[in-house]
């Protein structure tokens, strides 16, 4: 999958992604990166790519045609045009299913914003679908892309090893994850679950999935509402809901 992001700080992308499991993905070309300095499409010799809004108010924008152009140049050559993904905290708020989308394509092209955002019109223009982070505001578009584009590639087939494997991941299942544990047994007196010490592979799958539902019932009961639930998850969260036992306690 090859990403392109068209960006006012390509050096933030750059040194963002080069490292850890998308680093790896891209030394093995199972994923690409390209950044376009939008800057690089100034049409003056200072290098100005924001200016006044129109109709006054606080800071700047970033004008429509440097952006214009950058994605031009991005995509030409290409016999389909990408998806454009502008990050902005007026879009839909992005999350593993859109995360699974997106890594079913081929190229994704993601514009950064800077200042108090981008010139209306060039959205308008390249069709650009909107994607925030959260309901909260940063001061450009680079971090967010660098979300997406993490999440995105964890979902490109090769990119995680089978120990890496993100399917029990929270959110793949529609539930939160259940709590992990490693070495040393015993941590300022707190022990590991019993349980994940014997052995029981079937035990140990059920009390997962029940600290999985117990803790998306706790902290993002939202999501039960469309996860898939079993007879036992169902009579397991029926129980939990009338009771203020934790899941160890009542697989016990
Ligand atoms: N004036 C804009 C508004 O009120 O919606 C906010 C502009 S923000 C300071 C500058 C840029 O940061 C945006 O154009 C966008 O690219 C990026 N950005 C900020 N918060 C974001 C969020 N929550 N999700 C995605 N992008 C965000």
């Amino acid at each position: 999958m090859n990403f392109t992001v068209l960006t006012l700080f390509p050096e933030m992308i750059e040194q963002g992604i080069r490292t850890s499991i998308t680093g790896r993905a891209l030394a093995q070309g199972i994923i690409t990166l390209r950044t376009v300095n939008i800057r690089d499409f100034a049409h003056d010799r200072y290098g100005h790519v924001d200016d006044y809004p129109y109709g006054g108010g606080a800071g700047m924008v970033m004008m429509a045609p440097p952006i214009y152009e950058a994605w031009e140049c991005a995509t030409a050559g290409m016999e389909k045009k990408p998806r454009l993904v502008y990050m902005t905290p007026q879009g839909r708020v992005f999350d593993q299913e859109t995360a699974k989308a997106y890594a079913k394509e081929e190229d994704l092209v993601i514009l950064c914003g800077h200042y108090e955002g981008v010139d209306e019109r060039v959205l308008e223009e390249l069709g650009a679908e909107r994607i925030s982070i959260g309901d909260y505001v940063l001061t450009g578009g680079e971090l967010p892309a660098m979300v997406v584009i993490d999440a995105v590639s964890r979902m490109v087939p090769g990119v995680l090893s089978n120990e890496e494997s993100g399917e029990t991941e929270s959110f793949m299942n529609g539930l939160l994850e259940y709590p992990q544990y490693t070495r040393p047994d015993v941590f300022m007196g707190r022990e590991v679950p019993e349980i994940l010490k014997s052995g029981h592979h079937a035990n140990i799958a059920r009390w997962r999935r029940d600290q999985s539902l117990l803790r998306t019932l706790e902290v993002r009961p939202d999501l039960l509402e469309t996860a898939e639930l079993d007879k036992k998850d169902k009579i397991f969260l029926e129980k939990a809901k009338n009771t203020c036992f934790s899941a160890d306690e009542m697989v016990n």
